[in-house]
């Protein structure tokens, strides 16, 4: 599975957030997922569509895709040269796939910042630095070792070092890894030394009960998204105080609630899609008397392998997918009504699925 670690600095709201989110979560799930136990938190994500698609087919069960979160608390600055708990924190950020960088945005005399003042582009330098100075000391440790298979004569090395040189001089610069672009052929080099500033991030901009109805008057939340908008980055606004609260409400509850506050999502819902989004992945269906289940799978992935993530069965005996477009399923009064227009096709290994597929499996047992 892949997982999206929270980070940020102390108090600016990520265990609040966390809470949310195993409070809101099918199953809280507290598991070992490394040298500490950061926590693990599994929610649902929000799909309006699974809901057409029920009022249609009249499931007996109704499953929704889902996506893991790890709570990374206390990077503070100075990690990378071990300050706190700093090079276990760092070495958690290594394991998830993708990066919810919580900004503070919020001002509140009680919670003390630890600079002293709120600055969100101030906390995302520190942060983005200690991953820049962790990746600094894998990357010269990776090209001395590769540098000295090239003098031994060793051709194969000599990819690796002009990309980690590029590396090197993007990170001594002050920039993610990420920032840069690689070739298929780096890519695959990249595999073996995972690096922290490589993580597609997002930010969680935390902003205060009174400003979540009309976030972009806060001039943090401006600048998190100017900052964001440079990196191809993703903003997402929340209060995490709320998210919190709402968190604990039964579902009708929670929309009056969110009605009174002017809002039409919560914004756990939103950085939750957010988050199934950064991580590469998106969602097909499959719809029958059983269920109606959302089955997550990485994007670009083919029908054999998407079949497998249902059983391992299912893409070793793969023959065929029946699938038909989530838009055409609808508005066609479902399967049946889809296949008289000829919109249900028949596909084969090489089908890349697309979001929103409504698939049945053909296979030999
Ligand atoms: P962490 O250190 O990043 O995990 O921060 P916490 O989640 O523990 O939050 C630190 C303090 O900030 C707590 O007292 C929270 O109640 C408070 N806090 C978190 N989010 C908000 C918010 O959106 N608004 C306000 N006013 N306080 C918040």
């Amino acid at each position: 599975t892949l997982h999206a670690g929270i980070v940020g600095l102390p108090n600016v709201g990520k265990s609040t957030l966390f809470n949310a989110i195993t409070q809101a979560g099918a199953e809280a799930a507290n598991y070992p997922f490394c040298t500490i136990d950061p926590n693990v938190g599994m929610v649902q994500v929000p799909d309006a569509r699974l809901q057409v698609l029920s009022e249609m087919v009249h499931p007996d069960k109704i499953v929704p895709a889902t996506v893991e979160f790890v709570d990374i608390a206390g990077l503070v600055k100075g990690a990378s040269k071990g300050e706190g708990l700093g090079n276990k924190f760092l070495s958690h950020i290594r394991e998830v796939d993708a990066i919810v960088h919580v900004v503070r945005c919020f001002e509140d005399s009680n919670v003390v910042h630890v600079e002293g003042s709120v600055d969100p582009k101030r906390d995302i330098d520190t942060i983005q630095l200690e991953l820049i100075l962790a990746d600094m000391e894998s990357v010269e440790k990776r090209l001395e070792r590769s540098a000295k298979l090239l003098k031994s004569g060793d051709k194969k090395a000599l990819a690796e070092v002009a990309l980690l040189n590029r590396l090197k001089e993007t990170l001594d610069a002050g920039l993610a890894a990420r920032s840069l672009e690689f070739s298929d052929e780096e890519r695959e080099l990249l595999k073996s030394f995972p690096l922290l500033s490589m993580k597609p991030v997002l930010y969680a901009a935390n902003v205060s009960e009174e400003e979540i109805a009309d976030p972009d008057n806060n001039p943090y939340v401006r600048k998190v998204r100017e900052i964001a908008a440079a990196e191809n980055s993703e903003v997402v606004v929340v209060c995490a105080k709320i998210e919190a609260e709402i968190a604990e409400l039964e579902e009708g509850e929670k929309k009056v609630f969110l009605e009174d506050l002017g809002l039409a999502e919560s914004g756990l819902d939103r950085l939750i899609r957010a988050a199934f989004h950064l991580l590469g992945l998106m969602t097909y269906f499959t719809a029958g008397q059983i269920e109606v289940r959302a089955w997550e799978i990485r994007r670009g992935m083919k029908a054999p392998q998407a079949a497998g993530v249902i059983h391992t069965d299912f893409e070793r005996g793969f023959i065929r997918a029946e699938v038909v477009s989530y838009k055409d399923f609808v508005e066609n009064g479902g399967l049946n009504g889809a296949k008289e227009k000829g919109l249900v096709r028949l596909e084969g290994k090489e089908y890349v699925m697309n979001d929103g597929d409504i698939v049945h499996f053909r296979f030999n047992v």
